[in-house]
């Protein structure tokens, strides 16, 4: 059987250019494609001879060997060698998808193979699963951010073999249930007829290789168990509950693929004595009676360390005082809140004698009879104010 022109087969003429080629190579790739005409050998059949063409056309010094001296000058006319005879195999067609199509996703073939996971050329790359981990943050990390190191237990790539699983180089092939190509055609029987479905390939699980002899360090997993210090840079602001993914530091992937991600779940370590409340931090302040009747400095805690307030003679139990800007962060804002303190006056559970006698002298005092006035607020007044 002779060979039909290169140029008829896909239908441009002698002069076309090399974005004509790669369209008119296109479309019969589509048109042919074996997953759109299953059992058809005529299909099957016109699909290789169009990659075959493409394979010559779209090269430029096999272009000019072909247009000077025909099938023979690209080895296609003796039948040894080349492409003659049986054409190109399954493995190398699909290979050029990445070419014509631009690669990974995108690709009208991605819905022909049956999506999920990552695609290379039409194969299916295997992932690595996620990793999850806890990191416990102090209040004071919360609100400054922290960078954190950690050592995580996961699957990591094998080195022995470099992640592919396999012995060495030539123990790696094309893997003969799919021929490359990843994939397998399955037609079922249902009541609504024969149905065919594309399924990832049961031999190399979609990488379209097949190893014949294993790697001994991992046993041709391609990855093995392992640890890895990863440094994860925490924004201040976060809160309890709340995750942050870095991709790719999850489990390595068997023979090669795409890691997975490393899930980081963040837990507050609950402060001594402030307590979060959104992006506000509040801290209960007791101050002496004396204190609170004179006015006092006294020194609070703060998440930048200690700072000194000053307590206003005649302060009621209950007061909010505000520090501004003492808070928490908010993720990636300028934005912080308060620090709010909450002023209880401090009653002394037991007297001595000479405590008693002096406050009993007090007791008989007016000033020390409450007289809370209009302008006092009551406690849900405060509240609102200073939370909302
Ligand atoms: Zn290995
Ligand atoms: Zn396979």
């Amino acid at each position: 059987m002779s060979k039909r022109d290169y140029y008829d087969v896909l239908g441009v003429a002698k002069g076309a250019s090399a974005e004509e080629i790669k369209k008119a190579y296109r479309k019969l790739a589509i048109k042919y494609h074996p997953d759109k005409n299953p059992d058809d050998k005529s299909a099957e059949d016109k699909f290789k001879e169009a990659a075959e063409a493409y394979e010559v056309l779209s090269s430029a010094e096999k272009k000019q060997r072909y247009d000077q001296f025909g099938h023979a000058g690209v080895g296609g006319a003796a039948g040894g060698g080349g492409y003659g005879g049986g054409g190109m195999n399954m493995e190398d067609i699909f290979s050029q998808f990445g070419d014509i199509f631009g690669g990974g996703g995108g690709s009208p073939f991605d819905s022909f193979f049956g999506g999920g996971g990552q695609s290379r050329g039409g194969r299916r790359v295997a992932k690595g699963s996620n990793l999850r981990i806890k990191v416990k943050l102090t209040l004071e990390e919360i609100a400054n951010g922290a960078e954190k190191k950690i050592k995580v237990n996961k699957q990591v790539s094998c080195k022995t073999c470099d992640g592919t699983g396999a012995k060495d180089k030539s123990s790696v092939s094309t893997c003969s249930t799919c021929g490359g190509a990843g994939s397998v055609r399955r037609v079922t029987n249902t009541i609504l007829g024969q149905m065919q479905t594309t399924a990832t390939c049961p031999t190399c699980h979609g990488s379209g290789q097949q190893i014949t002899a294993k790697c001994g360090a991992c046993h041709g997993e391609g990855t093995v168990r392992g640890e890895e210090t990863i440094t994860i840079n925490i924004p201040a602001g976060v809160s309890e509950g709340m995750q942050l993914s870095m991709a790719g530091k999850g489990n390595a992937a068997p023979n090669g693929g795409v890691p997975g991600d490393l899930i980081i779940l963040i837990e507050e370590t609950p402060h001594e004595t402030l307590k979060r409340e959104g992006n506000n931090v509040v801290y209960d302040l007791h101050v002496s009676i004396p204190d609170a009747a004179l006015g006092a400095s006294v020194e609070v805690p703060t998440i930048d360390g200690k700072a000194k307030i000053k307590i206003e003679p005649g302060t009621q139990s209950g007061k909010l005082l505000r520090l501004k800007g003492k808070g928490i962060p908010e993720v990636n804002s300028y934005h912080r809140g308060d620090q709010i303190i909450h002023v209880n006056i401090w009653t002394p559970k037991a007297l001595n004698s000479e405590e008693r006698a002096l406050l009993e002298k007090l007791r008989e005092s007016a000033n020390f009879k409450p007289q809370p006035g209009k302008n006092d607020k009551s406690f849900f007044d405060k509240m609102k104010e200073y939370f909302e």
